[in-house]
């Protein structure tokens, strides 16, 4: 029905989810071959910036060639290399080991006090890469055809080297800081668990919970195809998984011999009912905005007047049927369900005791976990059929753009396009700022290399790379907003 720029955005953006057990091994140490470093006396000109281009160009290249598969993730090899990396410009990073083979590095940048930190957050793990379906070595660091290649290019080694630039010219160029910056590169995102992001939280928590704000993933800046801009979207929010397992009890038997109260009968019942539930259409305030900015680019007067006003569309029943046979639109509007998991008997003759289901469900910022809960009891309506949370949860959070931060992001994104939209994002899928949000840290997602819908395939896809102009425009954006946010 309409351009689905949000589509993309989810799907460039979601990254953290269960990994499979890697082909590689682990992977080597780190080799330095030390790209050449660019002085500089002040804040970096047009001519630097060339230079400094070439400089991350190199970086990336030589940081892809750290296999940080996960399982097991070995992110101490790349924890290493990036303090290699920051010590030859002075600046020394605290490698934390959690765990064998694991690491979480922390450098800080220090300002005057004036103001509170700024985290610049990334993760060393990347997903596994089957070399069969790549036509490069995912592992080779090959910069070839004006791109850098490899498994991480784009999520998110790239972002983790714009972050590094910032940090190395920063520092080179002696730009006098108002508030400390902190770079903060982490294992486990890709696992969903571990002892990443949640390690330092837990056990740091003293290193980071004065931040005032956070850059991570979960952003995309969106190219028009044609040299330019059509947008930016600022992850401001991420819906919550909120995963379940249904477990049915009922009487085993024989298979020959049917029982009335047979687990898997019931189960299915329950599940059934489950998916047949439309849960509540909800606007929330993220998504009327991304819906109003959306309409200020969509070319069908319909969907563009629907977009204007979200909440009077979702009164109109053809509005309501459009706009929600859209996946992403429809995850943007309520909870979802997913049913994915079955077990039942291992014998096809054997009627077991228990019966389970894994239900995947992710919550809209502003939901109470326990009330959906209670919602989705009403609804299954049996006392055989038992729901219980598989772990932890939060609610999801958002953070709010009138500050600082995003209005930095919305004057660095206008200056170079002033006629991009700059508009919010919220996740289906979820990242690490959710356990900053928590802190109370008011964190973005940025996406700072400018990408094609095709570009962004390569997230966990196969030949994934970043192209060396996105590269060289990511790096700036990302210091054009930091020193904005940081600089005296
Ligand atoms: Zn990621």
């Amino acid at each position: 029905m309409t351009r689905t720029v949000l589509l993309l955005l989810v799907a460039t953006a979601a990254c953290a989810h269960r990994a499979m057990p890697p082909l590689a091994g682990p992977s080597s140490a780190p080799v330095m071959v030390s790209p050449a470093r660019v002085a500089l006396a002040t804040a970096p000109g047009d001519a630097e910036w060339k230079a400094l281009g070439d400089e991350a160009t190199a970086l990336l290249a030589e940081y892809l060639r750290i296999n940080t598969t996960n399982p097991p993730g070995n992110e101490i090899a790349a924890a290493r290399w990036l303090a290699a990396v920051l010590r030859r410009d002075g600046i020394e990073a605290q490698v934390f080991e959690p765990a064998p083979g694991k690491a979480n590095l922390y450098a800080r940048l220090a300002g005057d006090g004036s103001a509170r930190p700024l985290i610049l957050l990334n993760h060393m793990d990347v997903v596994l890469a089957s070399r069969e379906y790549w036509t490069v070595d995912p592992f080779g660091g090959l910069i070839k055809d004006g791109a850098v290649w490899g498994r991480g290019a784009l999520d998110m080694k790239g972002e983790a080297i714009a972050q590094l630039m910032t940090m190395l010219i920063l520092k080179r160029a002696h730009v006098p800081l108002k508030r400390d910056i902190i770079l903060l590169a982490t294992s486990d995102e890709e696992i969903g668990a571990g002892v990443g992001a949640a390690w330092i939280v837990e056990h740091q928590a003293d290193l980071v919970k004065d931040a005032e704000f956070l850059l991570n993933e979960g952003g995309v800046t969106r190219s028009d195809g044609r040299g330019g801009v059509e947008f930016y979207g600022v992850g401001t929010t991420e819906k919550s998984p909120f995963w379940l397992d249904a477990t049915a009890r009922g009487t085993a038997g024989h298979g020959s011999r049917p029982t009335p109260d047979n687990p898997v009968h019931r189960l299915i019942r329950a599940l059934d009912r489950i998916a047949e539930w439309r849960t509540p259409l909800t606007v929330t305030p993220a998504a009327e905005r991304s819906f109003r900015d959306l309409a200020t680019i969509e070319r069908d007067s319909t969907v563009r007047r629907w977009f204007s006003d979200i909440r009077t569309a979702l009164r109109d029943s053809v509005a309501v049927r459009a706009i929600t046979g859209d996946l992403t639109y429809n995850a943007l509007l309520r909870n979802t369900i997913s049913i994915t998991g079955l077990r039942g008997s291992d014998k096809t003759n054997v009627i077991p005791p228990v019966a389970t289901a894994a239900i995947d469900i992710r919550l809209l910022p502003g939901q109470d976990p326990a009330a959906f809960l209670a919602d989705l009891t009403r609804v299954v309506a049996d006392t055989a059929v038992t729901l219980r949370p598989q772990g932890p949860n939060w609610p999801a959070t958002e953070s709010s753009t009138e500050t600082e931060m995003f209005r930095a992001i919305t004057a660095v994104a206008h200056a170079r396009y002033p006629n991009a939209l700059v508009t919010t994002m919220m996740l289906a899928g979820f990242t690490d700022s959710h356990y900053f949000r928590r802190l109370g840290i008011a964190s973005y997602g940025l996406g700072p290399f400018p990408l094609t819908q095709g570009d962004s395939r390569g997230v966990h896809g196969n030949d994934e790379h970043v192209s060396v102009d996105a590269l060289r425009f990511g790096v700036r954006f990302y210091y054009d907003v930091v020193a904005r946010v940081a600089g005296k």
